[in-house]
């Protein structure tokens, strides 16, 4: 529960500031609104900012969702606190009447993080073959979102947070410095009251505002003090976005050291040693020239798929690793499907096994 600091200490002026700003964008017009949420600091500020902002409005003309992506592969102790805040979320939200809806999104089951490795055999993801970020964050939300039409996406994105980000922002400027380019959409437009919040203003934000309840930000706090920072849910699928310690897949192998996972097992969430085991011999097992194809997908010779081989050695593990954490890493659908890729690639003359 959140303390009640705001009736001790005021809301900011830049506070204020950014609710005024978001009042009024929001009564101009009908264009639909989305919220994208990670449940980290930046996005939690966001939308404690838009709830207060509708909170003082009378005539709610127009839902504003909220979107989270389950990637499948978020770290189980933070995706658990995001739909436990998410639930909770809701209930405030109806309480208090506010167009708030929420919109838990996940990627194509052909997209998930183990279909693709383990079904097709691709090389878990490496910052020249990122093949993740839009398939597994970008995508499952950009789904939603009718580029067709006229929509704003709100972000929490900031100047400052980091030199990839702030390239980001800058080759997406528009005339209005709270505005930035969707790049492939001329109709979604990407909104950021918070685009010159500070860190401090962040957390201050996430302290000060009484509203809404259901997020705490001493637990917020806590999540970052034990894994660090996050990944985007839209946009930059290039650079290094998750930055160097993460909020995202427990599986990242983009990084060549989780400090994320490894930092919450320090602070006493045990049974995530198994996952980082299992990501650390990932990477090693990654690079082995012994379980990679010699023809690639598209017929010509060269470092090729993951082998069938390799797959079920891939496969065995992470059961393994399963059963030892008892938490729950892969879904029977995502199991049946890889069985159907393998069949699929036994039965093909063009996958070569070595
Ligand atoms: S956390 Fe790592 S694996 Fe997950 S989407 Fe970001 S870069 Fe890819």
């Amino acid at each position: 529960m959140k303390f009640c600091s705001n009736c001790l200490n005021p809301i900011s002026s830049k506070d204020k500031r950014a609710i005024a700003l978001i009042q009024k964008e929001y009564q101009k017009d009908n264009n639909p609104w989305f919220l994208g949420y990670s449940g980290g600091k930046d996005s939690s500020a966001l939308l404690t900012l838009v709830f207060n902002a509708l909170l003082e409005i009378q005539n709610h003309h127009k839902n504003v969702t909220v979107i989270y992506c389950d990637t499948g592969v978020e770290i189980p102790t933070i995706s658990s606190y995001v739909k436990d805040t998410i639930k909770s979320l809701e209930t405030e939200a109806k309480d208090l009447r506010l167009p708030l809806k929420f919109n838990i999104v996940k990627p194509k089951l052909d997209d998930r993080y183990f279909v693709k490795v383990i079904g097709r055999g691709y090389p878990p993801p490496t910052n020249i073959f990122r093949w993740c970020t839009d398939r597994l964050r970008i995508n499952p939300v950009k789904g939603i979102i009718n580029p067709n039409e006229n929509s704003v996406v709100l972000l929490g994105v900031r100047m400052g947070e980091s030199t990839e980000r702030d390239k980001t922002i800058k080759r997406h400027n528009t005339n209005s410095k709270y505005y930035l380019n969707q790049g492939s959409s001329t109709k979604t437009k990407i909104f950021s009251p918070v685009v010159n919040y500070s860190l401090k203003d962040i957390w201050s934000t996430l302290k000060y505002n009484a509203f809404p309840y259901s997020i705490d930000h001493s637990l917020i706090g806590q999540i970052y003090k034990d894994a660090g920072s996050e990944c985007p849910v839209y946009k930059e699928t290039k650079g290094t976005p998750c930055g160097k310690g993460r909020f995202g897949c427990w599986t990242c192998t983009v990084v060549r050291k989780d400090k994320s996972v490894e930092s919450m097992i320090a602070n006493g969430h045990d049974n995530l040693d198994e996952l980082f085991k299992f990501r650390n011999w990932l990477v090693e097992f990654r690079d082995n020239p012994k379980y990679r194809s010699t023809v690639r997908r598209n017929g010509t010779p060269g470092l090729g798929p993951i082998t069938l081989k390799g797959r079920e050695i891939i496969l065995d593990k992470l059961l393994y690793a399963q059963k030892q954490s008892r938490l729950d890493l892969i879904e029977e659908q995502e199991i049946n499907r890889i069985h159907e890729l393998w069949t699929i690639d036994i039965n093909s003359d063009k996958y070569v096994e070595a």
